[in-house]
């Protein structure tokens, strides 16, 4: 099917213009820009966008769907706070529970102007065939694009902290070494099985890999979801110096840093991506830049559960492809891109004196668009709205206030657009929002279906809650103590975290 938008003005990132421009859409593809009024094929159907400014869609680097139904839960959580409850906020999940809380994802991003995201899914205790096939088909039903990465650990979060265990009393400790997660081949069986059987188009849903943490998994686990990327060409995305008990850990267990090992077992390349990256040294950086490694850069997330923030700037200079994520629910809240957006300019100013170096407005909507694509692995497929490329464009409203007036599309989008400003999108060239209705999901029952899936898994996971929250004291406050001890890196220019 062909079709002819017309009417629209086309933002240029780099000018911070918008001129006016008819953009012609062949099947899910960009065929043709040109001038309005250009002409098109007989059969094209007429796409009215006037009065809209069109945007690629936004890719979220880096974002979690089973924490959807668990929203906003936690609130002054560290890193090991929100790990140390993961057992309840993720447990007792059906079938259904795994495809509602990822569509729950769906709209809100779709919403907020993003049409592409990397989904790092977890199952407790492990990935399942049919929950990763689950997860797939809330993205194919609500039409956004997606790297699904199942989370996958075999150490648990108490034994993978050095000297964790021994700090807690005795009675949470016996609790915690009672706790065990299943072996890494069962885990990488069960993602081999849903790779053979992925029912999704390449272009549009795909399997990826996310051994979550350095710690939390075995050299052999690691070494075994190389194997497995590397054979097929899939994604390979963790948890990198994400805190700073991270950074102690990865010191005291390889005595080097994560990143440093890591690149010893030969795991980083261009299909690598670093989510958060926040506590690397200068070294670290030059590792992942020149394994044409990729960083997922979530500030929002940083910032919420106080693990510093990623040196963006230095990451450039080096040469790190990098993205921009809004991590998950449980510790930035919103899958909101723009929000991500604004953060990230935000927190570079802070880290940085000379303002010469602070992100500019085009660099990180550029980051939010090509560079998060790249993220993905879909290059050249998205991220602009160019010929050849897919047609995923987000339709922003001039006439909400958002850009009354209109004074610099690029400044208004990165600094002043909060997703209100959000009228339709188009992913692949099919609508999945319109006028600000959702076309592909049914929100009133996805709110009915979200408000009974969470009282009863509130009550399934109640006792484990309980014992959860009795390890908390100790949890938060051996990483605070253990957080004392020195951890000098150095970066490029003045960078402070
Ligand atoms: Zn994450």
């Amino acid at each position: 099917m062909n079709r002819i938008i017309r009417g629209g003005r086309l933002l240029d990132i780099e000018q911070h213009a918008a001129e006016p421009a008819d953009i012609l859409v062949a099947g899910d593809t960009v065929r043709e820009i040109g001038p309005p009024g250009m002409v098109a094929p007989a059969d094209a159907a007429t796409l009215d966008a006037s009065g809209r400014l069109l945007m690629p869609g936004l890719v979220n680097a880096h974002t979690h769907g089973h924490n959807n139904l668990a929203k906003c839960v936690g609130d002054r959580w560290t890193l090991e706070l929100l790990l140390n409850a993961a057992p309840w906020v993720t447990g007792g999940r059906t079938l259904e529970d795994k495809y509602l809380s990822t569509l729950i994802g769906t709209v809100e991003m779709v919403r907020k102007g993003c049409t592409a995201a990397y989904d790092l899914s977890f199952e407790f205790p492990a990935p399942t065939p049919e929950g990763l096939q689950a997860i797939g088909q809330a993205y194919a039903d609500s039409g956004m694009r997606a790297v699904v990465a199942p989370m996958m650990a075999d150490r648990t979060f108490h034994r993978a902290i050095p000297g964790l265990l021994d700090a807690l009393p005795a009675g949470l400790r016996h609790e915690a070494e009672a706790m065990s997660l299943e072996p890494f081949e069962s885990s990488m069986a069960a993602w081999e099985q849903a790779r053979s059987t992925w029912p999704f188009a390449h272009d549009h849903v795909r399997l990826a890999l996310a051994p979550t943490i350095p710690h939390h998994c075995s050299e052999a686990f690691l070494r075994a979801a190389n194997r497995a990327a590397t054979e097929h060409e899939a994604g390979f995305h963790i948890h990198l110096a994400e805190s700073k008990v991270q950074a102690l850990a990865g010191v005291r267990l390889y005595g080097r840093t994560q990143t440093a090992w890591l690149d010893s077992l030969g795991v980083l390349g261009p299909r690598f991506t670093a989510a958060h990256a926040v506590w690397l040294d200068r070294d670290d950086m030059h590792r992942l830049a020149d394994a044409g490694a990729a960083v997922a850069h979530n500030p929002g997330s940083n910032a919420r559960l106080g693990n510093g923030l990623a040196a963006a700037r230095a990451l450039l200079d080096t040469g790190v492809r990098v993205g921009i994520g809004t991590d998950a629910c449980t510790c930035s809240d919103n899958l909101n891109m723009f929000e991500a957006m604004r953060i990230a300019s935000m927190v570079s100013r802070v880290q940085e004196l000379d303002y010469e170096r602070w992100l500019a407005t085009e660099e990180i909507l550029g980051m939010a668009t090509r560079g998060s694509a790249g993220v993905l692995g879909f290059d050249d497929e998205i991220g602009a709205i160019e010929p050849g490329r897919k047609a995923d464009i987000v339709f922003l409203d001039l006439a909400h206030v958002n850009y009354v007036p209109l004074n610099d599309p690029v400044n208004q989008i990165v600094h002043g657009e909060d997703g209100t400003g959000v009228e339709s999108v188009m992913i692949g060239g099919r609508m999945v929002l319109e006028g600000r209705r959702m076309l592909t999901v049914d929100e009133a029952k996805l709110a009915r279906d979200a408000e009974a899936a969470a009282e009863r898994l509130a009550a399934a996971n109640a006792d484990t809650r309980a014992l959860m929250e009795r390890f908390e004291h100790a949890v938060g406050r051996y990483g605070v103590e253990w957080s004392r001890e020195d951890y000098h890196i150095e970066r490029h220019a003045r960078c402070t975290i």
